[in-house]
């Protein structure tokens, strides 16, 4: 496979039929399927291209991000505000800054979520995005392991595979579990039902890592240029129309010449990048953007509606799962390097999922919990930059409980006007009494299950939150220890009443020449990571664009 062409220089006037920006999960996917039709693409990405182990082998996403110089090499660092709901604590929110986007450092689970979300998308004025509209983007962009039915697709550029090799620790909850939240063993939780348990589902072939950067980029047509260490600073507007953007690159931040598009200008930035390349662009509140001295071009509600799942970290000492010192993960890792699929890292450190229902009832007639389960030691929490390690090195069992229907909603504002800053990241996390109830009950219900006897003897100390702690200790556990996701969402919502950024046809409402196409478009977060349904959206735009539906 050829390597995508990285241009970083100024590389003189660019114009082609669509500027697409940002290479991430979709991004890279609209750029694509723009250019099989022969259209002229420039795809422009502010991260570099990576294709080293560091990246390519699965459960090195571990290391990534418990490592924060490794971390700020290939994302774009950032924290939230802090959240009043949460004793103030400032939780991490880096996201992909890479050619590859999310899907090239993110953990590899491939979920696309519940076919209901997409119903209830499309019920709520998101027309074209029911489950019977979505399901051909997903089958088209995937190729699964068991091949392609119905559901599933066989011929796509993202291969999907479960993780094998589990550790028995992990069978034996799964076995547990089951028992105890009434589910059944679950192989395939993207197909017909998602409830159940079973092994994870990753984005890799043969134990390496499939990013939109290998599916979709390295063997690019010469119709598609691909720019990467150039960073969008404002969208370029003429009579009420995008007509491009302007670029710099480099660390003296220079100014490179734009790129123009003479159809069209999407913007896939993600949901935290794009409602601030927009505010910058002048659409957003209005008031918002003159407090900034910003000319605005269109009064949206850009940067509202951020939502993202959020999980609180259960840890047990036990024999049978892995040492999560950093001594045993670098003897894996130079194991993994010198052959390929010989150790745990050859899959996502999550071996296997869980979607039950909690009780609380967020979703009804859904499972409203998803639960991670790793073999191994969890850091307390990530709050702070630094090294984070499990809080025990010995063999552990870890339980990620996740509220995946927050009711909280939050916002995305800028803080300054320089387009590297972070914005202000507010998820507003636990402002809804239901969904602390909901994380309350996940760790009621791993500790229901630990008395089960397929798990019972296998486990020991209860490492995380510790059994002293009952009640209301539970809340005060959650509200200092749960973890975001990296799930952000929605902070350009789609739909057609006055909440709403872009439309059903992903068109920002009132410019012409301009589409949003990444996660931040979501309505209402999906049930399960968001990673699959970024890359259908990817697919499903460039469907949109092309077949110039109104
Ligand atoms: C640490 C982490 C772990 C995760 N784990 C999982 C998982 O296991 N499974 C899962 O399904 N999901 C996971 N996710 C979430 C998932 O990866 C994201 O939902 C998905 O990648 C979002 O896709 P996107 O296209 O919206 O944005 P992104 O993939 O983030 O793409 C946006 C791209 O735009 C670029 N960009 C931003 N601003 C500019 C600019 N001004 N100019 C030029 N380029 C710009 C960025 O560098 C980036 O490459 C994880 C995310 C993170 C961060």
């Amino acid at each position: 496979m050829k390597r995508a062409r990285a241009i970083t220089d100024d590389a003189g006037p660019l114009l082609s039929d669509y500027v697409v920006v940002g290479a991430g999960s979709a991004g890279a996917i609209v750029a694509r399927r723009l250019a099989d039709t022969g259209a002229s693409v420039t795809l422009i990405e502010s991260g570099r291209q990576r294709r080293g182990p560091l990246i390519t082998i699965p459960g090195m996403s571990g290391a990534i991000h418990a490592i924060n110089a490794l971390q700020r090499m290939v994302t774009w660092p950032a924290y939230t505000v802090p959240q009043r709901n949460m004793y103030g604590r400032t939780l991490p929110q880096s996201h992909g800054r890479i050619l590859g986007g999310g899907s090239v450092i993110n953990g590899l689970a491939f979920v696309r979520g519940n076919r209901q979300n997409y119903d209830d998308w499309a019920d709520d004025g998101a027309t074209g995005w029911g489950f019977a509209d979505v399901l051909p983007s997903f089958r088209r962009l995937e190729s699964f392991e068991d091949g392609a039915n119905e559901l599933r697709g066989g011929a796509g550029p993202i291969a999907v595979e479960r993780a094998t090799g589990l550790a028995s620790v992990t069978e034996n909850f799964m076995t547990a579990l089951a028992a105890t939240a009434g589910v059944r063993r679950n192989d395939d939780y993207n197909g017909v039902q998602q409830d159940g348990v079973g092994p994870i589902q990753q984005s890799a072939h043969a134990g390496r890592r499939v990013g939109t950067d290998r599916g979709y980029l390295w063997d690019a047509p010469p119709n598609l240029r691909v720019l990467t260490g150039a960073t969008a600073t404002r969208i370029m507007m003429e009579n009420g129309r995008a007509t491009g953007v302007e670029l710099i690159a480099g660390r003296d931040r220079r100014p490179i010449s734009p790129a123009r598009a003479r159809s069209e200008v999407i913007v896939s930035t993600g949901s935290l990048g794009t409602p601030r390349l927009l505010m910058l662009s002048g659409i957003g509140h209005a008031d918002h953007l003159r407090q900034h001295g910003i000319t605005v071009h269109a009064d949206l509600p850009v940067g509202d509606n951020l939502h993202d799942h959020l999980f609180v970290p259960i840890s047990y000492q036990a024999p049978d799962g892995r040492r999560a010192s950093p001594l045993s993960f670098a003897t894996a890792a130079a194991r993994e390097c010198l052959r390929p699929r010989s150790t745990y890292l050859a899959h996502t450190l999550f071996e296997a999922v869980a979607f039950v229902d909690s009780g609380v009832r967020t979703r009804a007639g859904i499972p409203d919990l998803q639960m991670f389960i790793l073999p191994i030691g969890y850091p307390e929490n990530q709050d702070e930059p630094g090294l984070h390690l499990a809080v025990e090195s010995s063999p552990s069992l870890s339980l990620l409980p996740t509220m995946i229907y927050p009711q909280s909603r939050g916002t995305v504002r800028l803080a300054s006007t320089d387009p590297l800053a972070a914005p202000l990241i507010d998820p507003n996390y636990l402002a809804e009494p239901r969904d602390l109830a909901t994380l309350v009950a996940g760790i009621e219900l791993v500790r229901a299950t630990m008395a089960h006897p397929a798990i019972a003897s296998h486990v020991g100390r209860e490492i995380l939150p510790g059994s002293e702690r009952h009640g209301p200790d539970l809340a005060e556990f959650v509200r200092r220890n749960a973890s975001g996701v990296y799930h952000p969402v929605g902070t350009c919502r789609m739909g057609t009443d006055e909440r709403a950024v872009v439309d059903p046809t992903l068109r920002v409402r009132g410019v012409a020449g301009l589409r949003v196409a990444d996660a931040s478009i979501m309505p209402n977060i999906v049930g399960g990571n968001t990673n699959a349904a970024s890359m259908m959206i990817g697919e499903r735009a460039a469907e949109l664009i092309v077949s110039g539906v109104q």
